[in-house]
């Protein structure tokens, strides 16, 4: 037993160990050979013991009627166990008074202890699964290891704060860290060293596993009355829903315990944990009723809540942030683009654009055996317009011209200014007979537009040049296409404006040999 710990500095020397007239009468109150006779001499014998004994049992934490006025009598009306109960708190009291922790800490240790003791003696009581006055000593000792612990490294007592608002669990993972061992480890050897029953050892060894795998669910009630009384200790220090829960499943697994049912059990903990202490002569802090504890752990949760809310709305908020932002992109993505493929001042394609599209097309109808007609327009005596009217004029003239072709064509036809008062319309699927028809239409629409100027409304006409295109079912030098295309179709607007303008000529029909 003495090397046990020796990896985490300490051994069970390092144990407070019982005052001698305290350890003989907790061997002898756990032994079932002794009778309260006996057991009453002995503890007569040890006036300090007595007076200290009497002074306790006759405080309001046992509520007894009559004053008891010896040891005979105390011994006879608490029992065997009750009295070794009082004893060992009387030792373990005096034990932490003698550590050397400052008068705060202790209170702490103390106010930790008697909480889980006397959880678990509520709990026992009122389930019947354990003998109160048993489950009591066993809480009440379960973390004395730390004790130890705390001993050999003062300084680490900066966390215990910290400790108490974690769960015992990892509560016991960081001490293995720290210390190399756990208080479970060492609580069992305090237990032995202080001449309890195996009955009593036994659960302070498995506190933390009360119910073994494989193993009978009842098999150790005190271990697993314990392992809830520990949980209430954390609630009791922290105040959490995550403790809250913790509590309710554990009750419910080891005690087999609804959450209601459960609370309303532990409603006189706060009475009995300030009687306790005060009948034993240490100070506590104030202890909230378990009802107020419960509260606060579910105000916690509310305001987590409603944090929750307002993350949400945050998140909410700045994804319509970014959805603007998107929209903002797009509508200047949409704008470069139209700077990029579109005319500014008539709307219709740009050079640029008309070049890629009309390339396009004329790969595609070549291997498909289409047909597609390129119509080439100019207004007839622009220049006229733009000295008699302005420069303004002009230009609405221009707007004009192109809305009216824009009338007359199909959403397929790519329309574009191909440069000053030229425009061009390409038509897809479109033959020689219906091209010139439709450059027919685009003439008569351009001459049936006016422009409103101060002199009254302006009327323009254009002149125009046609050709066609009969895709025949193989690939095609685009390059040489294109300038073929495009000289016929200027050609034959040179012949409609020295024919006399506004009118339609047909430049012909280019067929790729098949
Ligand atoms: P034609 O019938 O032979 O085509 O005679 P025209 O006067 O239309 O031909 P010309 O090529 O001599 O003149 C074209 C005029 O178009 C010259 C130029 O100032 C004008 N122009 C070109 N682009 C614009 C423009 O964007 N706005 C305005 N207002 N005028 C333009
Ligand atoms: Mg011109
Ligand atoms: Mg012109």
């Amino acid at each position: 037993m003495q090397q046990r710990h020796a990896a985490a500095g300490m051994s069970t020397a390092d144990m407070p160990s019982p005052p001698a007239a305290v350890a003989r009468v907790v061997r002898m109150a756990s032994d079932p050979e002794v009778n309260a006779e006996k057991l009453g001499a002995v503890v007569g014998s040890d006036p300090a013991f007595t007076a200290e004994l009497l002074r306790t049992v006759n405080s309001a934490f046992y509520g007894l009627k009559l004053p008891v006025t010896s040891a005979q009598r105390a011994v006879t009306v608490l029992g065997n166990l009750a009295l070794r109960n009082l004893a060992i708190c009387f030792a373990v009291r005096d034990a932490l008074r003698t550590s050397g922790f400052r008068a705060a800490d202790l209170e702490k240790l103390w106010e930790d202890a008697l909480r889980r003791g006397i959880s678990a003696r509520v709990l026992a009581r009122e389930t019947g699964v354990a003998q109160a006055d048993d489950a009591f000593t066993v809480s009440l000792l379960q973390d004395f290891g730390m004790l130890a612990f705390l001993r050999a490294h003062p300084q680490e007592f900066q966390h215990y704060d910290r400790w108490r608002g974690m769960s015992p669990e990892a509560r016991r993972d960081e001490e293995k860290q720290r210390f190399g061992a756990s208080h479970d480890e060492l609580a069992e050897a305090l237990g032995v060293g202080w001449g309890l029953p195996p009955s009593i050892t036994d659960a302070l060894a498995r506190h933390h596993e009360p119910t073994p795998v494989g193993g009978a669910c009842g098999a150790n009630a005190l271990a697993r009355l314990a392992h809830v009384a520990d949980i209430a200790c954390w609630l009791l220090a922290a105040r959490s829903q995550a403790s809250v829960e913790a509590l309710h499943a554990a009750m419910k697994v080891e005690l087999g315990l609804e959450p209601k049912a459960a609370d309303k059990m532990m409603e006189p903990l706060a009475r009995e944990i300030r009687s306790a202490a005060s009948a034993l002569g240490m100070r506590v802090s104030r202890q909230p009723s378990f009802g107020d504890v419960m509260a606060e752990a579910n105000r916690a949760l509310a305001q987590m809540n409603l944090s929750y809310e307002e993350l949400t709305a945050r998140l909410e908020r700045s994804l319509a942030e970014r959805e603007q932002l998107t929209q903002r992109l797009q509508e200047a993505n949409a704008a470069l683009e139209r700077l990029a493929y579109f005319d500014p001042l008539t709307g219709l394609c740009n050079r640029r654009r008309y070049d890629a599209l009309l390339r396009d097309l004329l790969l595609r109808v070549a291997v498909e055996r289409r047909s597609v007609s390129l119509v080439m327009m100019d207004l007839d005596k622009f220049k006229a317009v733009n000295d008699s009217h302005g420069h303004a004029v002009g230009d609405a003239v221009l707007r004009m011209s192109a809305t009216a072709v824009v009338g007359a064509c199909r959403d397929a036809d790519i329309k574009a200014r191909l440069g000053g008062e030229e425009l061009a319309v390409v038509l897809p699927d479109t033959d020689a007979d219906a091209a010139l028809a439709a450059a027919e239409s685009f003439r008569a629409a351009v001459a049936a537009g006016s422009v409103s100027t101060p002199q009254g409304l302006l009327r323009v006409t254009a002149s125009f040049g046609v050709v066609t295109f009969e895709g025949g079912g193989t690939q095609v030098d685009v390059d040489r296409l294109v300038q073929v295309l495009h000289d016929m179709c200027d050609k034959a607007l040179y012949e409609s404006k020295h024919a006399g303008r506004n009118r339609v000529t047909m430049g012909g029909v280019v067929r790729e040999p098949s």
